[in-house]
C-alpha cells in the first residue's frame, strides 16, 4: 500500500465526529484524536506545528513549510471533523481498501484530501524545490456545524496571498459557493387549561401564520433572479416544536430554518427579508421572536481583480499531472472558504473525491484520485510561488 493511502487509513480509523450541536457526546465525538495524530505528525517531520484550542477538545492544528527564497506563500486547509455515522452500512471507522477504494467515515470528506495534503506538504519538506511558495498546512475544527475553526483562521491570515481548502472536488477547481444562514423563530402565547382555550393564547397557532408566511417567501425566493452560477437563494423550515400536552394551550412554538445565501445577499439582509414576509403576512411581529443565528456561512466568491491571477497557476498545475484543464465550478454547498474569503483572501476549493460520496452511507474515495491530489498539491505549491 502507498504512503498516501496509509495515512488515509490512519485517519479514518480515528473518529472525529462532529457531534452537530448535541451537548451529550459519545465516545466518536470531537476532534482530538485526531488532532493528537497530526500534531505527531508534523513533529516527525520535523516541521514547526502549533495547536490552537477553539472549543473543548477541539485544536486548530497549523504546520508552517518556509520554502528557501519564497516570495508567496499558500495557505492549505483542511477539516479534521466528521458528519456523524448513524444509518452507515459499512464499520465508519475500520478503513477498508477495496477495488481501488478506500472506505470509511470521513474517506471522501476529507480525509483523503487531508492525506493528499499531508503527503504532498512532506514531499515539499523533503525536496525543498526552488522557487516554490511557503505553505501552511492549517487542520481546522468543525467545518461541518458552525465553522468555528475556520473562523478562527480566518483572523491570522497575515502574510497569506492565496488558500486552497481541500474538499471533494473531483479534482475541478470551486471558486464560488452559496452562503447559509440558520436560525430559530419563537412564537409565544399564554397557556391555559384545554377545556378553556379562550383564556389562553395559542403559540401554535400563531406559528401556523409564520409558516404559512414562510413557506410563500420560500416560493418568492425560488422565483428570484438567480445567480448565473450557482442558481436562485433557498429556504426551507426543516423542524418544528411546540406545546406540552395536548390539553395545555401551548404557550411557545419553535421553528428553524436554513436559508441558502446567493452573492449580493448576506445573513443579515436574507433575515430582514424573512422578517418583513413575516410581518406583511401576519401583521405584526407581536410576541414572534428571531432568534439569533447559529450558522453564518458567508457566500464564496470569486473577486475577478483577487482571484484571476492564481488561477492560472492553479489550473496549469493541475494540468501538469492530468492532463487536462480543471473545470471551474461553482456548488451549493458550504466550506471553510466562506469564512476564510470574507476577510478578502482569494480562496479555492479544489480535492480528490466526488461530494456524491460525502456523509454517505458507504463513504469511499478513490485511491487514485487522491494520489493524484497529492501530486497536484505540491504542483500547486510551486507554481503559486512564480506568480
Ligand atoms: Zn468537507
Amino acid at each position: 500500500v502507498d504512503a498516501a493511502s496509509r495515512l488515509l487509513s490512519d485517519l479514518v480509523a480515528l473518529p472525529s465526529v462532529n457531534p452537530m450541536g448535541r451537548s451529550v457526546l459519545g465516545p466518536d465525538h470531537l476532534e482530538g484524536r485526531v488532532a493528537d495524530y497530526l500534531q505527531r505528525w508534523f513533529r516527525d517531520l520535523g516541521v514547526a506545528v502549533s495547536r490552537e484550542p477553539i472549543a473543548p477538545g477541539r485544536d486548530n492544528i497549523i504546520a508552517r513549510y518556509d520554502a528557501p527564497g519564497a516570495r508567496r506563500t499558500v495557505l492549505f486547509d483542511v477539516h479534521q471533523d466528521t458528519v456523524p455515522t448513524e444509518g452507515m452500512t459499512i464499520p465508519p471507522f475500520i478503513p477498508e481498501i477495496r477495488d481501488g477504494r478506500v472506505y470509511g467515515r470521513g474517506a471522501c470528506d476529507i480525509k483523503g484530501g487531508m492525506a493528499a495534503m499531508l503527503t504532498a506538504f512532506a514531499r515539499l519538506v523533503r525536496e525543498r524545490p526552488v522557487g516554490s511558495a511557503s505553505v501552511v498546512l492549517a487542520c481546522t475544527v468543525d467545518e461541518e456545524f458552525t465553522h468555528i475553526g475556520s473562523s478562527r483562521l480566518a483572523e491570522q491570515t497575515q502574510g497569506i496571498d492565496v488558500a486552497i481548502i481541500a474538499e471533494p472536488t473531483k479534482l475541478d477547481i470551486v471558486d464560488r459557493h452559496k452562503g447559509a444562514v440558520r436560525w430559530k423563530i419563537r412564537t409565544h402565547g399564554v397557556a391555559c387549561h384545554s377545556s378553556s382555550p379562550d383564556l389562553g393564547d395559542n403559540a401554535i397557532y400563531r406559528m401556523a401564520q409564520v409558516v404559512g408566511a414562510l413557506a410563500d417567501h420560500a416560493a418568492d425566493l425560488s422565483r428570484a433572479v438567480p445567480d448565473p452560477i450557482l442558481g436562485t437563494p433557498s429556504l426551507s423550515v426543516g423542524r418544528i416544536e411546540g406545546g406540552v400536552s395536548v390539553n395545555v394551550v401551548p404557550d411557545r412554538c419553535e421553528v428553524e430554518i436554513d436559508r441558502r445565501l446567493i452573492p449580493g445577499e448576506t445573513p443579515e439582509s436574507a433575515r430582514d427579508r424573512a422578517r418583513a414576509a413575516v410581518q406583511c403576512r401576519v401583521g405584526s411581529l407581536d410576541r414572534i421572536e428571531f432568534l439569533p443565528p447559529w450558522v453564518v456561512m458567508p457566500t464564496l466568491v470569486a473577486n475577478p481583480e483577487t482571484a484571476e491571477p492564481w488561477l492560472g497557476g492553479l489550473s496549469a498545475a493541475i494540468e501538469r499531472v492530468r492532463g487536462r484543464r480543471p473545470a471551474i465550478l461553482g456548488v451549493p454547498y458550504g466550506t471553510d472558504g466562506g469564512p476564510l474569503g470574507e476577510s478578502g483572501l482569494p480562496c479555492f476549493v479544489f480535492g480528490p473525491g466526488d461530494i456524491a460520496q460525502a456523509h454517505t452511507k458507504d463513504e469511499w474515495v478513490e485511491v487514485d484520485q487522491v494520489l493524484q491530489a497529492a501530486e497536484m498539491y505540491y504542483e500547486i505549491a510551486r507554481e503559486l510561488g512564480a506568480r
